[in-house]
């Protein structure tokens, strides 16, 4: 039985982990499951999942979630950092479930790796802004990454073996590997009218098309940041240049990526839009094991069509790829600015059209620096959360 623990258990990628766990019981125990605030959430999880730890990062849930949750269960309460630390890095553990949303998922996903767990990485987050001192550390400690990031778990899908195995130092070349395609559905606006955009409401961007996820990354969605984030977490993961990497629009999210080798075969992933298959393909691998998603119909999908992104639709796209280009420095301020831009569109501080110039204007102040330690990244991006709250300002 493999002992797992769930970062950002509470969220749409933790409800998803835990329903492959229901199906799965014999194969899969929970140590612990861990969140930020949501006590009533996490109060349901525990009574149905009986995990022997919760965690609540603020520790005034913990007291609460310590008050409410019944003394038979026997679970225990904790918060804190070096709390946390400890649950991810326990001898017991086996796997980590990297969920956590943001660059607060950080320190924890990489004491994970730190300790030589097989983490199952959702929280692109983590990787964007760390990059290589997440593939140096993983290599370091022998941790197992797997991709549940959709398009990366079907790139990882679509490469042989022997790149699987090398996750962060790929020779994709080698492999015979011309490009990684990497798609994505172009989100709710891919129709809209552009001079519309400005006017859009958080609830408009939150309505995705084809997945049901949580708020920050559906605004990615509609945005495509979500795609530039997923640019530089595939230049990681697969050891990819600019060249080898493309981006594809494809509305109908049935292929979840493809990889195209030199003799002109091009293999894709295909499913249901349901994270519960990437999930449930990290949770397992190399083996297979039920996901309780639907098996994909082609007679109900009928037709899957492709499309160039537009740039001008989706500023926050080009910006991302030229961060990637540009480096670790960029990439991490460009990560906090999006954090930043998202939630004050999302407390309706700045329209929909703002979080791309609150990511430019941030983006364009990037100084050459060499960020050696996870601490330089910290700060780095502590600093570009305060210089995009300024213009959080300007913008409102
Ligand atoms: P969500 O908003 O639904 O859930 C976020 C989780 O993170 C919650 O459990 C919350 O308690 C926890 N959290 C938030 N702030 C925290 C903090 N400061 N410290 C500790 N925990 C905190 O988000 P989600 O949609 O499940 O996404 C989670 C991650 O997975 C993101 O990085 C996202 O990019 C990635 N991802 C999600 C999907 C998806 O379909 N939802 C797909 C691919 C990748
Ligand atoms: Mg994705």
């Amino acid at each position: 039985m493999q002992k797992m623990v769930i970062l950002g258990a509470t969220g749409s990628i933790g409800s998803s982990t835990l329903s492959v766990i229901e199906s799965n019981p014999q194969a899969y125990g929970i140590y612990a499951l861990v969140a930020n605030t949501n006590v009533d959430k996490m109060v349901s999880l525990c009574e149905a999942h009986r995990p022997q730890v919760a965690h609540m990062v603020d520790s005034k849930a913990a007291v609460s979630l310590k008050e409410r949750l019944p003394s038979e269960l026997g679970i225990e309460v904790t918060t804190g950092e070096d709390q946390l630390l400890d649950i991810v890095s326990a001898a017991c553990v086996d796997t980590v479930m990297a969920a956590i949303v943001g660059a607060a998922g950080l320190v924890p996903t990489l004491a994970a790796v730190k300790a030589g767990k097989r983490v199952l990485l959702a929280n692109k987050e983590s990787l964007v802004m760390s990059g290589r001192l997440f593939i140096e550390e993983m290599q370091r400690s022998g941790a197992k990454v797997l991709p549940v990031d959709s398009e990366h778990n079907a790139i990882f899908q679509a490469l042989p073996e022997s790149m699987q195995d090398n996750i962060g130092y790929c020779e994709l070349e080698q492999a015979g590997v011309s490009h990684i395609l990497l798609t994505g559905s172009g989100g709710p606006f891919l129709t809209s009218e552009l001079d519309s955009l400005a006017a859009m409401t958080p609830d408009q961007a939150c309505k995705h098309p084809n997945w049901s996820m949580g708020r920050k990354i559906s605004v990615d969605s509609a945005t495509m940041m979500n795609k530039g984030l997923e640019y530089i977490e595939a230049r990681w993961l697969f050891n990819a240049t600019d060249e080898q990497l493309k981006v594809v629009i494809h509305p109908q999210s049935v292929i979840h990526s493809m990889v195209q080798y030199l003799d002109g075969s091009v293999l894709a992933q295909m499913g249901n839009p349901d994270m519960r298959t990437p999930i449930a393909h990290c949770m397992a691998y190399p083996q297979r094991i039920h996901s309780g998603v639907e098996p994909l119909d082609f007679f109900k999908v009928g037709q899957l069509s492709f499309l160039e992104p537009d740039f001008n639709r989706f500023p926050c796209l080009a910006l991302a790829m030229e961060a990637c280009k540009q480096g670790q420095e960029a990439t991490t301020v460009v990560n906090a600015a999006n954090e930043i831009s998202v939630q004050a569109f999302l407390d309706n501080r700045i329209k929909f059209t703002d979080i791309a110039r609150v990511n430019e204007a941030c983006l364009s102040q990037v100084a050459p620096q060499t960020l050696n330690s996870i601490e330089d990244i910290l700060t780095l991006d502590l600093q570009s959360r305060r210089y995009a709250a300024e213009w959080v300002k300007k913008f409102n």
